[in-house]
């Protein structure tokens, strides 16, 4: 039974499989053909995975829940002015076929037939003789297949439906409607004809759970505005005269339709598609309804019912000085970045951005760090903010920017979502400096740091082979010896030096510029400058392990293995020390990435 989820649903159904209670739609004769037996549950998550038991395969007709996506496609089409101007909010506490309008002679809400064939007569104004097929494919985008129509059913009800004919010579007695009230109604019954399966319902579901997005085809359908509107009225009407039951006891946006299907979308979490032909005195599927409740009430599903740690979303706030960028730092730099250890606060977020989390996040901002501080946040964890968190951010990164804090911002890219959100905040927000990685952050606000405390100077020259760490304690002459047998390299910026995978035949010493060393991926393991050796693992190691790159214009003395075997051939003792050098510095890296690897744990 895995994963547990399938198991749950395997168990419902049996268990309510053994329901025969409530009775097949008769009002409309072609309904009466339903087989009662069948019985069918589907549910789909947000990342497009889709559960399937008993009959979810089996085709019946949508009937009453196209209304919720029908009143969507208005809204999306025609815009919620002109939609509310014809059709009202309200639960209407009865049936889903009463006649009954409200007191400024609207329909109550879009759930109920009355407020549902409002809704098609506005998409037939629209659209006119397309109406139905605009509908027929927007219900397929819904459920990500193109679907059928039942033109037996969809003849049945426009030879029967004398109810909903009279609801809607009703509306167009009150002008909801036009002349053409033959053809709305036509638009209407052939939409409550439409075929589809408890899973197609799980995943048009799925689909407003997911803000109008299709997890299964990626393609957005309706906006998260229309989205919020249609999970609404869903919630205080989807259910006719049940539906403050159902919000009591269920509490899970929902539809049901005479065919025996039910939708219930609950959002940023799933959707289910049940089918049950039998029906309670209110016309909702007795089985249906059972699961809904059932998995509501196992699971705590109830969307009054949510609470987060928001203090999670901070994995991890400190300050770099133990840990610092990629890039290998000369010891003078060093001793500013350690002295002025408080200057650079990072702060790494985690998880969708809420508004109770970044309400959050801006407290633990707000303490005082030095004059000049530099902030750094970083969001590759984050996938998104919602407008609420990016105008939170804004305002709490415009009152630090006001107090002289420099901010830096990093771990997304500009085309993200996350940063669509912030930048809509333009108005507030701050001037930011972005880096799409951390460690670029880093190295940057590092830079600054070495900048403002006169660290820079020391960087302009270049350096003598005396200078290397990994020469630490050779005396001149076994320099001297060294520079000799050394070839004097230049590169140009951007060149590769040293590529993955070849031999490892030689190495470095970096006496003036930048060069960096990359993994395929892109990835930047260290930045190296002057002073400091590369490709010196080929002392240890036969075969490059990472490509090395000229970040500026390098000049650099290669020593071929060849040439220092016989060096250290006739001066063993020096030979010892340089491995002795190699080790510490290979120390040096080690204490570093410890740091970061404890960082990393204590969150
Ligand atoms: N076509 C049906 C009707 O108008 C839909 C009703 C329903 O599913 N509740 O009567």
């Amino acid at each position: 039974m895995y994963p547990p989820l399938r198991g749950f649903l395997r168990r419902c159904h049996e268990q309510f499989a053994a329901d025969d209670s409530g009775a097949v739609a008769n009002y409309i004769p072609e309904l009466t053909r339903a087989n009662p037996a069948h019985f069918g549950v589907s549910l789909a998550t947000i990342d497009g995975h889709v559960y399937e038991v008993g009959d979810s395969s089996t085709p019946f007709t949508i009937q009453s829940i196209s209304k919720a996506f029908v009143f969507a496609l208005a809204l999306e089409t025609l815009g919620h002015e002109r939609v509310e101007s014809v059709i009202g909010v309200e639960p209407s506490g009865e049936a889903f076929n009463s006649i009954r309008l409200t007191g400024d002679n609207k329909p109550f809400n879009p759930m109920v037939n009355a407020g549902a064939i409002a809704c098609s007569g506005l998409i037939h104004q629209h659209e006119g003789d397309g109406a139905f097929d605009l509908i027929h494919r927007t219900l397929g985008r819904f459920a990500g297949r193109e679907l059928d129509v039942d033109e037996a059913v969809f003849a049945s009800e426009r030879a029967t439906g004398d109810r909903n004919r009279a609801i809607a010579w009703l509306l167009r007695n009150y002008s909801v409607l036009g002349d053409d009230v033959d053809a709305v109604l036509d638009v209407y019954f052939r939409q409550c004809a439409v075929l589809v399966t408890a899973r197609d319902l799980a995943v048009m579901a799925a689909t407003l759970a997911n803000c109008g997005r299709n997890p299964l085809t990626g393609e957005q359908i309706i906006s998260s505005y229309v989205v919020a509107r249609t999970l609404s009225v869903m919630t205080s009407s989807g259910m006719y005269d049940y539906a403050g039951e159902w919000i009591y006891r269920v509490g899970i946006p929902a539809k049901s339709g005479v065919g025996g299907g039910i939708i219930a979308a609950l959002p940023a979490q799933l959707g289910l598609g049940t089918f049950s032909p039998r029906l309670d005195s209110h016309g909702n599927s007795v089985r249906g309804l059972k699961v809904c409740e059932a998995l509501s009430a196992h699971f705590g599903l109830h969307v009054l019912n949510r609470s987060d740690d928001v203090r999670t979303c901070i994995i991890s706030d400190y300050h770099a000085a133990g840990v610092s960028s990629r890039r290998n730092r000369q010891n003078f730099e060093l001793a500013i970045l350690q002295e002025r250890a408080s200057d650079i606060r990072v702060i790494e977020l985690v998880g969708a951005l809420s508004f109770a989390a970044m309400d959050y996040v801006s407290r633990r901002l707000d303490g005082e760090g030095p004059p000049g501080e530099l902030l750094i946040l970083d969001f590759r964890r984050v996938p998104s903010a919602t407008t609420a968190a990016a105008r939170l951010l804004a305002e709490a990164l415009a009152g630090l920017a006001a107090r002289g804090v420099t901010l830096i911002v990093a771990g997304f890219e500009k085309a993200s979502q996350l940063w669509q959100a912030i930048h809509a905040e333009r108005n507030v927000l701050p001037k930011l400096r972005h880096f799409s990685l951390l460690d670029d952050a880093i190295e940057w606000a590092e830079d600054q740091v070495i900048y403002r405390y006169g660290g820079f100077e020391g960087l302009a020259k270049t350096t003598h082979l005396s200078e290397q760490a990994l020469l630490a304690g050779l005396c001149p002459d076994e320099i001297d010896h060294i520079a000799a047998i050394g070839l004097a390299r230049a590169f140009k910026t951007g060149e590769r030096i040293i590529a993955a995978g070849d031999p490892a035949a030689s190495l470095f010493f970096l006496q003036s510029g930048m060069v960096s060393v990359k993994l395929r991926s892109g990835v930047r393991l260290a930045s190296i400058s002057p002073g400091m050796a590369f490709g010196e693992m080929a002392l240890i190691e036969r075969e490059r392990s990472a490509d090395v790159w000229a970040d500026t214009a390098v000049q650099c003395l290669e020593l071929p293995l060849s040439a220092y075997a016989s060096f250290r051939k006739s001066h063993p003792a020096s030979g010892e020390l340089i491995m002795r050098n190699l080790a510490a510095l290979l120390a040096r890296r080690l204490v570093l990435a410890n740091a970061k690897v404890d960082l990393l744990s204590a969150y």
